[in-house]
């Protein structure tokens, strides 16, 4: 059974660094929620107050109607898994993922069950009498999360565990994670620093910048609806044009020279603008606006076209078939921008 996570202002000291700054979100049950933000902001400080491994200056920890803010960690019964897998490398893959069902007095036939049973689940059936060491780091990090799931814990806590495996194993770890959890409608709290990943997995997206909440929301509007230029820099590429903005309902005008263009704003505001301006939503070849090529770079897919206009550099995603020339004036149209305060 799955339960909803509920933080309320959460905040933890070290000396002079406020590592979390009166942090409140809710992970509603059988969801993933990611943390995300660079090195540094809290997440990691977030993700061990709710295991209990550190304790809160102030705030509230809830697990369902349950307030485990004072429990200790081994009474919380949430599952970890870790960047490095801390797997036991004496015990084989069964026993390691047995060890923790060992402690609950259940029968062996019993034990064994539910360990080959997780095993399935993560796609390492028959595997079990292997040593850790003879699997690949992809396997290693599936016993991991087998070994966490076989307790069926009301909550699911990741630390970075995908950041131990090189880029293309990451994805494909990361879609049978995040197809698993759906599957089991698990409720997770998920850490790491890598934007992609926390797009490709959560159903919720926390950014934290310097130990404080940035913004919450779904994947599409974190990238979308960037709340700050933080966030609109942290997730995703966003080009930071200099603009003038005049307020207009649901957003403003964004006057680049003599050119107008609707662009979102989290409130309407008149005045300096920095306008964050994603490669995608450059169309060169057509347009009002005018800029010069400075520097083209052939992605296979895509060319990146780094232009310079009177408004900032500015970054382009092209089809590979029409390449322009350095030094070459281009016109483009810029068809979704997000506006803030400068
Ligand atoms: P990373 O991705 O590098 O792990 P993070 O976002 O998880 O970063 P935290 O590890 O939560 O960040 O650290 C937040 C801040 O608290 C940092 O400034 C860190 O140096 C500080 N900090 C964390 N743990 C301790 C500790 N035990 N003692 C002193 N300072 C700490």
């Amino acid at each position: 059974m799955s339960l909803d996570l509920e933080i309320e202002g959460l905040t933890k000291r070290f000396g002079e660094t406020t590592a979390v700054d009166n942090l409140s979100l809710t992970v509603p049950a059988g969801q993933l929620l990611t943390l995300l933000g660079p090195s540094g902001c809290g997440k990691t400080t977030t993700l061990r107050m709710v295991a209990g491994l550190e304790t809160p200056d102030s705030g509230r920890i809830r697990l369902g109607t349950q307030d485990i803010t004072e429990l200790p960690a081994y009474r919380r019964g949430l599952g970890m898994v870790f960047q490095s897998y801390a797997l036991f490398p004496h015990m084989s893959v069964f026993e390691n993922v047995a060890y923790g069902l060992k402690n609950r007095g259940l029968a062996a036939s019993e034990v064994a069950r539910r360990v080959e049973a997780a095993l399935q689940r993560v796609g390492l059936g028959g595997l079990g009498a292997r040593p850790p060491h003879t699997l690949s780091g992809g396997q290693q990090q599936r016993v991991a999360v087998a070994r966490a799931l076989v307790l069926e814990p009301p909550l699911l806590l990741f630390d970075e565990p995908l950041s131990n495996l090189d880029a293309k194993l990451r994805r494909s770890v990361r879609a049978e994670l995040r197809a698993l959890q759906q599957e089991l409608g698990i409720t997770a709290l998920y850490v790491t620093h890598d934007q992609e990943e926390a797009l490709a997995l959560s159903d919720l997206i926390a950014v934290m910048n310097a130990g404080r909440l940035q913004q919450l929301g779904t994947p599409e509007e974190v990238y979308r609806y960037p709340a700050n230029p933080f966030v609109a820099s942290f997730i995703g590429i966003s080009s930071m044009l200099s603009a003038q903005a005049e307020p207009r309902e649901g957003g403003v005008w964004a006057h680049l020279g003599g050119v107008r263009l609707p662009a979102f704003a989290p409130k309407p505001f008149g005045g300096t603008a920095l306008l964050a301006v994603r490669p995608e939503d450059v169309r060169l070849g057509e347009g009002e606006l005018l800029g010069r090529v400075r520097h083209v770079s052939y992605l296979g897919e895509r060319l990146e076209v780094h232009l310079e206009s009177p408004w900032g550099p500015l970054l382009a995603y092209q089809p590979p078939q029409a390449r322009p020339a350095p030094g070459q004036e281009v016109p483009f149209h810029i068809s979704w921008a997000a506006a803030y305060p400068a």
